[in-house]
């Protein structure tokens, strides 16, 4: 019997980064099957789950533009490497028996539905895993963002952002062994201090709408579901 859930309906937020296992690059099948089983677990807690991937390990606008590209150009492509990665994690949960949606904030309607709120509140309910993809439409902004502005409107009571390590560090944990982890930590904190957690702005909209960022592991088999049964380590920033 599963461990009671603390939360009813979370945002899980993952870069593009953590579909591409130890390749430089694009998709690693088996890499997403272990994150779809993830959101199984959690899933099968009796949780509400939407995601939002990132398109990073495929494109990224500010890389394009660097290049010489047009930055809203480039920025529409690596919306349209979020879709991607949507279509693949939704593939990965379905072959696990899960039901769920993509939907895009940029109508696409042969490869998935456009974003309608009350459509994706409903499905939400009826326990499908709904996966939004091509961020927030718009230019000059970040998946992060994205999934800040769709947990707000869906109303999840936390974002959940999975990350290689396991919590918010003073200094990267990667190179420093003192680095200190924080248990909790204050939006205005993350931002005076140059966190990596999120970007300013997503931070920023968190902060406004009182929504709780849980930095969390992914690395961590059962960790996803472990903290919301209660366990486990994280930084929770609110
Ligand atoms: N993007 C955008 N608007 C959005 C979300 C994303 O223009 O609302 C573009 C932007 O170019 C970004 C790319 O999509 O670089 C991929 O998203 P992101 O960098 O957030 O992916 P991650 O770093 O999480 O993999």
């Amino acid at each position: 019997i599963p461990a009671r859930p603390v939360l009813n309906r979370v945002m899980l937020k993952i870069s593009g980064e953590a579909l591409m296992g130890d390749q430089g690059f694009g998709l690693h099948p088996p890499t997403v099957e272990r994150i779809a089983r993830e959101v199984q677990s959690v899933q099968q807690m009796g949780v509400e789950v939407c995601m939002v991937i990132g398109g990073g390990n495929i494109f990224r606008g500010l890389q394009g533009s660097a290049q010489g590209m047009e930055r809203t150009t480039a920025d529409y492509m690596g919306m349209l490497a979020t879709v991607m990665n949507a279509l693949a994690m939704q593939g990965a949960l379905e072959a696990l028996g899960l039901h769920t949606r993509v939907i895009s904030a940029i109508p696409m309607d042969q490869v998935c539905e456009p974003y309608i709120r009350r459509r994706a509140v409903r499905h939400l309910e009826k326990k499908r895993i709904v996966i939004f993809a091509a961020g927030t439409g718009n230019p000059y902004f970040t998946t992060d963002t994205a999934a800040t502005l769709r947990a707000s409107e869906m109303a999840c009571e936390a974002i959940f952002k999975g990350t290689k390590v396991d919590g918010v560090y003073d200094k990267d944990p990667m190179k420093h062994a003192d680095a200190k982890r924080y248990e909790q930590i204050s939006y205005d904190e993350v931002l005076s201090k140059h966190l990596k957690v999120m970007d300013a702005s997503a931070i920023a909209l968190a902060r406004e709408n009182g929504l709780p960022i849980i930095v969390f592991s992914l690395d961590t088999p059962g960790g996803f579901r472990g903290i919301l049964a209660g366990e486990g380590t994280y930084t929770r920033v609110s």
